[in-house]
């Protein structure tokens, strides 16, 4: 379908396999009657365990069974089947039914991209990197693209960034743009840069930097260069991408994405599928600066809330906004680019609106730029993405200003490189404890692809935060753990306080998304949390997934 890198990864080594692993493992079965995939018209009792949500202490409410009728919770309690009318479909769980999970910031159609891409996460050096594409213009020929994601030259034993040249001994007949794990930054190869239009004398974009040595284009590009290539090269159909992403969400469990970024060509996608009844997860859509005219939006389970900026870029490519310098490159404090007045006024514009704005803000300068912008403009209709280095004077303005966050809990055990990046103030990065003791509302996500889109990885990262691992920053860490519940609840019911949403919960009433899992996640021990199995999905009463091998009576 992509005419390009489909194959390259192989059938059974596919990213998809690593990004979210849904089936396999300790497999209970699932019964349940004539499954009715996809509709949500005939009444449906849920018998086992169903977890509700959690009260106002945090404690976990469950219920022995849930009764499903018009897409919403009936009931709650023992014997559903016999409160259901003639017709209803009987479904008996014997793992636990959970409130369908969101995903509060990922990348719906880079997503589903990165699923027909190289994953490169792991590549230990340019040499491997060069193999890796050699192979992949082998199993495609000459001339077609060739794409991949996940490098990481700290990985590299090299110790150095990749470039043009490298590429050009491995595929000199092909396009190669390889992007690092980050997405901030990229290397390319000669015939993509030359396809792109990118010569020694082209400018660097605004917002970007094309990396150059000697007054030659070393095939690097940051930030926003890396779109220039990217934008140049060929996928699959906006509709083929988004619709690659939603089913891998949908089989980790998300009922609900907050998809970050959007522009003009996955918005139409998701819009077109929408419309056709042919988008299944509940998309909640913040859209790029580069999208014309850009208004509040709802179609079937897509609806359009807010514009996307970023104050800064990330940790691994040194150009998230520091208040002091890199630990590991004096004089450098990243890039920040936006000021407090300029977020400021990009709020007041969404406003206008009717639309949110989600900063991405990540170093802590960049932090205290977005709480600054809120004490100017208030913070209504302000989200922050990231906030990953949150020190205590910022934690505490972020509670007193109400600013929402959406934080990542996979990055504690893939920034493993954070302290000899920040030092002593490692402590606070992904402060989640200190975040949620103060009262800031904090929703989970997995900026997928950047991090896999399967949230047992989030939740296990969240409660043992690297000591299994033995990561450096652990111990600074011990402190910010949170229980398998706070966990569970920051990636259900919260996400929806953002949006103003009744969702997130299985109380009567609410839509009935959920999700049935192999055992109760609550009763693990922490180390097992990522061996949770997803063995169905549900979106308003509707199976939306079913693991494959479980498959009605
Ligand atoms: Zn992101």
């Amino acid at each position: 379908m992509s005419g390009g890198v489909e194959g390259a990864s192989g059938p059974t080594e596919g990213p998809h396999n690593k990004a979210c692993p849904t089936a396999g493992g300790r497999r209970k079965p699932l019964r349940g009657g004539a499954a009715g995939r996809g509709s949500a018209v005939r009444p449906l009792a849920v018998v086992g365990r169903v977890l509700e949500g959690f009260d106002e202490s945090g404690r976990p409410i469950w219920h022995d069974g849930m009764l499903v009728e018009g897409g919403v919770v009936r009931y709650l309690g023992p014997h559903p089947e016999a409160r259901a009318g003639p017709g209803a479909r009987l479904l008996e769980v014997e793992g636990a039914v959970l409130p369908g999970f969101t995903d509060a910031h990922a990348h719906l159609m880079s997503l589903g991209l990165s699923l027909r891409t190289l994953d490169l996460r792991g590549v230990g050096s340019v040499e491997e990197l060069k193999r890796r594409v050699a192979e992949a213009a082998r199993e495609l020929g000459p001339g077609a693209w060739i794409l991949g994601r996940g490098w990481d030259q700290e990985e590299f034993r090299e110790g150095r960034w990749p470039t043009r040249w490298d590429l050009d001994e491995a595929a000199p007949s092909n396009p190669v743009l390889l992007l690092r794990v980050c997405g901030h930054a990229a290397v390319a190869n000669t015939l993509a840069l030359a396809t792109a239009g990118i010569t020694d004398s082209t400018p660097d974009p605004p917002g970007g930097l094309i990396e150059r040595a000697g007054g030659r284009v070393t095939g690097v590009l940051k930030e926003s260069a890396v779109q220039l290539v990217l934008s140049a090269a060929q996928r699959g159909s906006g509709e083929e991408l988004v619709r690659a992403g939603a089913e891998a969400l949908l089989a980790s469990g998300v009922t609900c994405v907050h998809a970050m970024s959007v522009g003009g060509e996955e918005l139409r996608a998701l819009a077109a599928l929408a419309e056709g009844g042919g988008l299944r997860i509940r998309v909640r859509a913040y859209l790029d600066a580069g999208v014309p005219d850009p208004r509040p939006l709802s179609v079937g389970n897509l609806m359009v809330v807010g514009l996307k900026a970023f104050a800064d870029g990330s940790f691994g490519a040194r150009t998230a906004a520091l208040r002091e310098p890199y630990s590991d490159e004096p004089g450098n404090s990243g890039l920040l680019l936006m000021d407090r007045g300029a977020i400021a006024s990009a709020l007041e514009g969404a406003r206008r609106r009717g639309l949110q704005l989600a900063v991405h803000a990540i170093g802590d300068r960049a932090l205290e730029e977005v709480v600054e912008a809120a004490r100017l403009a208030g913070a209504g209709g302000l989200r922050v993405e990231h906030a990953s280095l949150a020190p205590p004077d910022l934690a505490e303005g972020l509670a007193e200003l109400g600013l929402p966050v959406s934080a990542q809990p996979r990055f504690v055990l893939s920034d493993w490189w954070i302290v000899s990046r920040l030092g002593g103030r490692a402590r606070w990065a992904y402060p989640f404890r200190s975040l949620l003791s103060r009262g800031v509302t904090l929703a989970f996500s997995s900026d997928a692809p950047v991090e896999p889109c399967n949230p047992w990885e989030g939740v296990y990262a969240a409660v043992t935060r690297g000591a299994a691992e033995g990561l450096p920053a652990a111990r600074l860490w011990a402190g910010e753990a949170l229980t398998t519940e706070e966990a569970v609840r920051c990636y259900t019911e919260t996400a929806h306080r953002i949006t103003g949403e009744r969702l997130g919960r299985l109380s009567v009433g609410y839509p009935a998304d959920f999700v049935v899992v192999d055992r109760d996640p609550l009763a693990l021990p922490p180390a097992e949390l990522r061996g949770v199995r997803v063995l169905a999905t549900f979106v308003g009463g509707a199976e939306v997934y079913r693991a494959g091998g479980l498959e009605g009576p």
